[in-house]
């Protein structure tokens, strides 16, 4: 079985000003030696100075979300060679709140990936089904197809993760049961192994969703979760230290 290192992201979505950089510091400092990798991906006008405050600690700073282009006339876009050059590993795309807000689809998803990958960041793609998808029994069905969308060619476990979030989770306190978490990220690892050979058993599969310091010790420990995208619980740094311990 390959080794698959634990990763633990933190999505502050549209929270989050100077002051906040005291979350960074205490995130920062209450690394010591973590069992996983962490990450915190703070709104882009934080990115910099996030970087700044994590710098001697094993703690990554990433972005959102990311243009497909390089640059050019995108009024308030942010490509990914901005994210790395500011200091960024990582990037996020396809996460359902871009999908809806934005009316993002899998191709986009797919674009925007391929340009994480070309600024060499480590790319966290987001997949997960809606409730009313849940309900007529559809969930792996989307799974597959966003997958088949927006998943580039070439993908490998140094350079993407795949984050399972079902959105109905997302900021709801509510999450799947164990067995339901599990059987869709074995059914993930399935598709990755299908769709780029053996390699696909390494890509980390993340869950996301309500995840929180009183439910992490249930969900990280499932054999195909390995580890978190984090948003609420992230914000503040107690809470977010609590899940990177159960990781
Ligand atoms: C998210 O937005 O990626 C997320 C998982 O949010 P929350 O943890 O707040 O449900």
């Amino acid at each position: 079985m390959p080794d698959r290192r634990p990763l633990v992201a933190g999505n502050w979505k549209m929270n989050g000003v100077a002051a906040s950089l005291t979350e960074i510091d205490a995130i920062g400092d209450g690394l010591i030696d973590p069992p996983c990798d962490v990450a915190i991906c703070p709104p882009a006008t934080l990115i910099a100075a996030a970087v700044e405050r994590a710098k001697n600690t094993p703690l990554m700073i990433g972005g959102q979300d990311c243009h497909m282009a390089e640059k050019g006339a995108h009024t308030g876009d942010l490509s990914a060679e901005m994210i790395a050059d500011a200091g960024g590993k990582l990037v996020i795309v396809g996460h359902s709140e871009r999908r809806t807000d934005h009316g993002e689809a899998d191709a986009l998803v797919r674009a925007k990936a391929e340009a994480g990958w070309r600024a060499g960041l480590l790319v966290i793609l987001c997949i997960g089904e809606t409730e009313a998808e849940r309900r007529a029994g559809d969930t792996l069905a989307v799974l597959d197809r966003q997958l088949a969308g927006s998943l580039p060619d070439g993908a490998d476990a140094h350079r993407l993760v795949i984050a399972y979030e079902p959105v109905w989770a997302i900021g709801t306190g509510l999450t799947p049961s164990n067995d339901d978490i599990q059987t869709a990220h074995a059914h993930i690892r399935q598709r990755l192994v299908a769709t780029v050979g053996n390699n696909g058993a390494a890509i980390r599969v993340l869950y996301g969703g309500s995840v929180k310091p009183g439910n992490a010790d249930e969900i990280l420990p499932l054999p195909d979760v390995d580890g978190a995208l984090v948003g609420g619980a992230s914000l503040k740094a107690a809470d977010f230290l609590a899940i990177v311990a159960a990781a």
